[in-house]
C-alpha cells in the first residue's frame, strides 16, 4: 500500500491543465534530488533566497528576482512593495498604507477569480483596488482618466481567466503607465514564455513556479532591482506568513535551469501526438475539435463537442470514475469538453478514451 492509498487519497488523471487544485505539476528527478539535498542540510536562508533569486533572474532576463511561495503570494508582495518601498516602518504597519498612495488600477475585465479573487491580494497588502473601464471594455481615456497622486501601481493580469476582448493589451498599458510614471505589475501566474515578461518594459512581473516551470509549490516575483529589494524587505512584515523553505528555494532553481534548456519542439511534438491520438479514439462515438489556447499561449487541446447538457454529464461522469478524470471544462457551456495534453503520463490517453467511450455507449 503506498503512502497515498494509506491517507485514502485517490490519484487523479489530470487533463485539466497546470491546475493548482490538482497538484500543478509533477516533479523531474533531477528536481527531487535537489530538494532532497537542501532538506538534509542547514543554510543562511537570506542568503540562499537571494542567490537563487539572482540566478533566477539571470536565467529569465531580468534585472533581480524574488521567490515566493505563489504567484499569488507574488501579486501581494508586488503591490506592498509599490506601497512602501523598502521603509521598514510602513512595510510593518501593513495592510495600513499609513496614508501614502495605495489605490493600484486594474481593467475591469482584469478582476477575476484564480480559485481566489485577485483583488483580495490588492487588500492584503494595503492596496485600494481601482477597477478602470467595464467588464467588457476599457479605453485609454479610462486609464488616463484614472491616474492621479494616490496611484501607486497598475496590476496587469495575462490570463485566460480574463476577459479575452475590449480590454487595454499590455503594451498599450505599458506605454501610457510610463508616460505618468505608474509602475506596472503584471500577473503572469501560467505564462510560458517567461522573458517576453521580463523583457516588456513592466516593472515587476509574478510567475508561478508551479505552472509552465513544472517546479514546486513557489512563485517568482521579478523585475527592477529597487523594487525586488522592496518585495524581500515584506518578510519583515506581510511577506512572513508567506516565507518559502530551502527545498523549494533550490527547487525551484534547478526546474527554471531546465526549464530554460527545455527543448520547445520535443514537449511541443509529444503533446501533438497525444492530441492526435485523443482525437481518433473520440472521433468514433462523438464529434471532436482541436482546440487553441484561450489566452494564445502555444497550446493545443483535444475537444470533444457535444451540446452543453452532455458536455456537463460528461465532466461529471469522468470525475466519479476510477481513476477520476479531470478535463478542461471552460468551455462546457459551449458544449465542448477539452483535455490537455500537457500533464498526461504513459497509458493515460488510453484509459480517457475508454471512459469517454463508456460514458456515450450508456
Ligand atoms: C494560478 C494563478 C494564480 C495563483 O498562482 P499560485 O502560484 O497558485 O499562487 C494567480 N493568478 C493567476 C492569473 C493564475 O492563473
Amino acid at each position: 500500500m503506498d503512502l497515498l492509498e494509506q491517507l485514502e487519497v485517490q490519484r487523479v488523471i489530470n487533463a485539466s491543465g497546470r491546475m493548482t487544485a490538482l497538484g500543478v505539476s509533477t516533479l523531474d528527478e533531477d528536481v527531487i534530488a535537489a530538494m532532497a539535498l537542501a532538506a538534509r542540510s542547514y543554510v543562511d536562508i537570506d542568503q540562499l533566497q537571494r542567490q537563487v533569486g539572482t540566478k533566477i533572474a539571470q536565467l529569465i532576463g531580468a534585472e533581480d528576482s524574488m521567490i515566493t511561495t505563489g504567484a499569488a503570494a507574488g501579486v501581494a508582495l508586488m503591490v506592498a512593495a509599490s506601497i512602501t518601498g523598502a521603509d521598514l516602518t510602513r512595510i510593518q504597519a501593513l495592510p495600513d498604507a499609513m496614508g501614502y498612495p495605495n489605490t493600484i488600477l486594474i481593467q475591469a475585465g482584469h478582476q477575476v477569480s484564480y480559485g481566489a479573487d485577485i483583488t483580495q491580494l490588492i487588500r492584503i497588502a494595503g492596496g485600494k483596488p481601482h477597477p478602470i473601464g467595464s467588464v467588457n471594455s476599457v479605453s485609454e481615456a479610462h486609464l488616463t482618466g484614472a491616474i492621479g497622486p494616490n496611484v501607486a501601481a497598475f496590476l496587469f493580469v495575462q490570463s485566460h481567466h480574463t476577459v479575452q476582448k475590449g480590454m487595454l493589451s499590455l503594451k498599450q498599458v505599458i506605454s501610457l503607465c510610463q508616460t505618468h510614471n505608474v509602475p506596472v505589475l503584471i500577473d503572469a501566474a501560467a505564462e510560458e514564455d517567461l522573458v517576453r515578461f521580463t523583457g516588456s518594459g513592466a516593472d515587476l512581473v509574478a510567475f508561478s513556479g508551479g505552472k509552465a516551470i513544472g517546479g514546486p509549490t513557489t512563485g517568482i516575483v521579478a523585475g527592477r532591482r529597487d523594487l525586488v529589494e522592496a518585495c524581500r524587505a515584506q518578510n519583515a512584515g506581510i511577506g512572513r506568513p508567506m516565507k518559502i523553505g530551502k527545498e523549494a528555494l533550490v527547487g525551484l532553481y534547478t526546474a527554471t535551469a531546465k526549464y530554460m534548456q527545455r527543448n520547445v519542439e520535443a514537449e511541443q511534438a509529444r503533446c501533438t501526438q497525444l492530441v492526435d491520438e485523443m482525437l481518433a479514439g473520440f472521433d468514433q462515438v462523438v464529434k471532436t475539435e482541436r482546440l487553441a489556447d484561450e489566452a494564445g499561449r502555444g497550446i493545443e487541446r483535444a475537444g470533444v463537442v457535444t451540446d452543453a447538457g452532455k458536455a456537463a454529464e460528461l465532466v461529471a461522469f469522468l470525475r466519479k470514475g476510477n481513476p477520476p478524470i479531470y478535463p478542461r471544462t471552460h468551455l462546457v457551456n459551449l458544449g465542448i469538453v477539452a483535455f490537455d495534453p500537457r500533464p498526461l503520463g504513459d497509458g493515460d490517453v488510453a484509459v480517457i478514451i475508454e471512459r469517454v467511450h463508456a460514458f456515450f455507449a450508456r
